[in-house]
């Protein structure tokens, strides 16, 4: 059983000004489809977490006895808070991602109520999980997990996407104990490389200055939060004590980080220069930003190959007992009886159809045909 985290959660900012109203991209490599996956293909086993709009529980698909997690989202809660559009853009995101580092979604669908994202199951828990167990990561550990999550954001840089909520509880760890990044219900897709996004969003900890002068950013900002979540791994708190009740504003950015005495010179040397307020100055500005950082001293002996291909064991390998192994994840979850998360007493119908919500992976739709056709051969 995973234990109780009392850590304090970072909190969201949802929505400021939106400057630019942010159309989903027109879907282009949209599978069509005769099979169709239901809630009812499914059989929810446990809660793994709840969101500000839903909840993610753990669920077996009934047709290959697979699990899955399942991101179930409320829409009059998303239609409430004008998230429809940024819920939208989650699911467009991320039939386009193909990255090691990255969760890969297995389908998407809607009924009247809700909208499910379907994905793989990620055994080992997020990061926010395992920094509160043991506080800080040592330096073997940090380095490996920062070293993959740069290639994660590069990967996203690349194909012109900006992540914007990079945080411990996005970035979950698979079984043998690698990264992988998931929530992309800030994601921003750019019509091109230097497009600049305006609506400030995220999470208040690891927000970018930038965000809040209200003249645009670019994907330097993923880089700042990279620095807030470096620090965290190093010293064990935020980088910037803000909270609910702090004013942001741009004063708060130019004080002086403060670093613990026997803090690793090269880890120090490159928060202080992603943190670096002005994006132009800041490492990793730019297009070929990713690869200064990538030279940057703190990462002296990693060969970035053999990152992108896994082939470095990880420092940390989860110890699953087997698959429904759900030690680490926090038991106010995992603890909840079935019928309180399968059940929302809140959520009211909309009619608020999401156009091309609708998606399934080549190898589940797969999966789903030979299923039929055994079917009618045995109807036969
Ligand atoms: P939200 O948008 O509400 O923050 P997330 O997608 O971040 O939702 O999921 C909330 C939590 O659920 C995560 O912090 C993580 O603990 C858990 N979770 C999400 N996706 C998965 C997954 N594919 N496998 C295992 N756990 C997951
Ligand atoms: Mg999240």
């Amino acid at each position: 059983m995973g234990c109780c985290v009392k850590k304090k959660k970072s909190q969201y900012l949802l929505n400021k000004t939106d400057k630019q109203p942010e159309e989903p991209e027109e879907e282009k490599d949209f599978i069509s489809i005769k099979v169709k996956l239901t809630y009812e293909d499914f059989i929810p086993l446990k809660l793994l977490g709840r969101g500000s709009y839903g909840q993610v529980c753990l669920v077996r698909m009934k047709l290959n006895n697979k699990l899955y997690a399942m991101k179930v989202l409320d829409k009059s809660l998303l239609k409430a808070k004008n998230q429809e559009l940024h819920t939208q853009s989650e699911r467009d995101l991320m039939v386009k991602i193909h990255c090691p580092f990255i969760v890969n979604i297995k389908s998407a669908f809607q009924d009247e109520k809700y909208l499910y994202i379907i994905s793989d199951f990620i055994q080992g828990g997020d990061l926010f999980y395992h920094l509160h167990q043991s506080h800080t990561f040592d330096f073997e550990r940090a380095q490996f997990y920062i070293a993959e999550l740069v290639l994660a954001l590069d990967y996203l840089h690349k194909n012109n996407m900006i992540y914007r909520d990079l945080k411990p509880e996005n970035i979950l760890l698979d079984a043998k104990g690698h990264i992988k990044l998931t929530d992309f219900g800030l994601s921003k897709m750019l019509n091109y490389s230097k497009e600049k996004a305006f609506t400030i969003c995220g999470t208040i900890q690891y927000i970018a200055p930038e965000m809040l002068m209200n003249k645009g950013y670019d994907k330097c900002i993923d880089w700042w939060s990279l620095g807030c979540l470096i620090y965290e791994m190093f010293v064990g708190k935020f980088a910037f004590q803000i909270n609910r009740n702090t004013k942001l504003n741009f004063e708060l950015y130019n004080k002086k980080l403060q670093f613990p005495r026997r803090m690793d010179e090269d880890a120090k040397d490159l928060i202080t220069q992603l943190l670096i307020v002005d994006p132009k100055k800041r490492l990793g500005y730019g297009n070929n930003g990713s690869e200064k950082i990538k030279k940057h001293r703190f990462f002296e002996g990693i060969n970035w190959d053999e990152i992108w291909n896994k082939q470095i064991i990880p420092p940390f390998e989860p110890e699953l007992d087997d698959e429904l192994d759900l030690k680490y994840f926090d038991s106010q979850f995992t603890d909840e009886p079935i019928e309180s998360f399968t059940k929302n007493p809140r959520s009211r119908e909309t009619s608020y159809e999401y156009k091309n919500f609708t998606y399934i992976t080549e190898s589940v739709k797969n999966e789903l045909l030979i299923v039929q056709e055994e079917n009618n051969k045995n109807d036969k």
